[in-house]
């Protein structure tokens, strides 16, 4: 697969409905290897795709292949975790390059910081309830981006927990006390490291619960080369989404809708949000780091 793209200029799409441009496989929280998340992006009728995993490429050539079979478009993308405080910030990219050295530098820390957090919190959790490393681990494919998800499964697969809501809202809750930080870099940095490898850089699901990032954050991300929100997502909510989309309007920036699919992980499911044809475009015509693959 050759990734290396130089922007594409005026694009001729060959696809006239939305497209979901946020996808979860099992290189990091997804349930299912890139080949099925396409399959299940399919299945709803998409026609444009983008695999988002965080802190990883690594399934960028399974899910192209598997898209363009399916006569799907597919966009390389991820989504890289940032922090702005106390509140984690994920910051979506596409169709940049996946062996820039900065990306790799950043993804690689960000993954190796999420293994020792893992096991740290897995040792607190292990105190009080009968689970242990190897119970994470098996929940884990090897070499994928490691996240709170996978110590949630094994406490489900040990019968300690119902899913992953009741995890997260308890035992892996940021309050919790098993709870341990993983490193991430402040949002500018992310926007920066994504935009200096040719890609797009997008703030994923930005109005939620936690409402809006500050606004000289937000000016000092759109000077870093910060290129729209992800205003359609089910996590968005207002005031927050209604004061974004005024911004997004008086900047003309890129606006993308999408599920943020996870398999059974969540209840999202592929195409509940999408992104328009023109949209895509301008995000195509904007990313220069990598190509995106087209049906043949
Ligand atoms: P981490 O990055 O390891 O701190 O874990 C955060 C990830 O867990 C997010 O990217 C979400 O995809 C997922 N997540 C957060 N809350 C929930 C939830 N209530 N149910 C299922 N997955 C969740
Ligand atoms: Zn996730
Ligand atoms: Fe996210
Ligand atoms: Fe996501």
């Amino acid at each position: 697969m050759q990734w290396h793209g130089e922007g594409s200029g005026t694009v001729d799409l060959p696809f006239a409905g939305p497209g979901d441009l946020h996808l979860h496989s099992d290189w990091s929280d997804g349930t299912e290897p890139p080949a099925d998340v396409m399959l299940a992006a399919h299945r709803e009728g998409l026609r444009c795709v983008a695999l988002t995993d965080h802190d990883t490429t690594e399934g960028w050539a399974e899910a192209a292949e598997a898209a363009t079979s399916l006569g799907m478009t597919f966009l390389p993308g991820m989504e890289l975790s940032a922090r702005h405080e106390w509140r984690s910030v994920h910051v979506l990219g596409y169709l940049f390059d996946p062996d820039d050295a900065r990306i790799r530098a950043l993804t690689s820390r960000i993954r190796d910081s999420r293994l020792t957090r893992a096991r740290t919190m897995t040792d607190r959790i292990s105190r009080d309830y009968d689970v242990e490393w190897a119970d994470i681990v098996a929940q884990t494919v090897d070499g994928a981006t490691v996240g709170r998800p996978h110590i949630a499964d094994a406490l489900v697969a040990k019968g300690l927990v119902r899913d992953r809501g009741e995890a997260f809202a308890g035992i892996l809750h940021p309050r919790s006390d098993y709870y341990v930080d993983l490193y991430a870099p402040d949002p500018v940095t992310a926007v920066a490291a994504i935009a200096g490898a040719g890609g797009v850089p997008i703030i994923a699901h930005p109005a939620g619960r936690a409402g809006l990032l500050p606004v000289d954050l937000t000016e000092r991300m759109l000077e870093a080369g910060l290129a729209g929100f992800e205003l359609g997502h089910r996590e968005n909510v207002e005031p927050a989404l209604g004061r974004l989309r005024r911004l997004v309007e008086r900047e003309d920036l890129i606006v993308t809708g999408s599920s943020d699919y996870h398999g059974v992980g969540k209840p999202n499911v592929p195409g509940e949000n999408t992104t328009s044809v023109a949209m895509i475009a301008r995000i195509i015509e904007r990313g220069r780091g990598s190509s995106p693959v087209f049906p043949s």
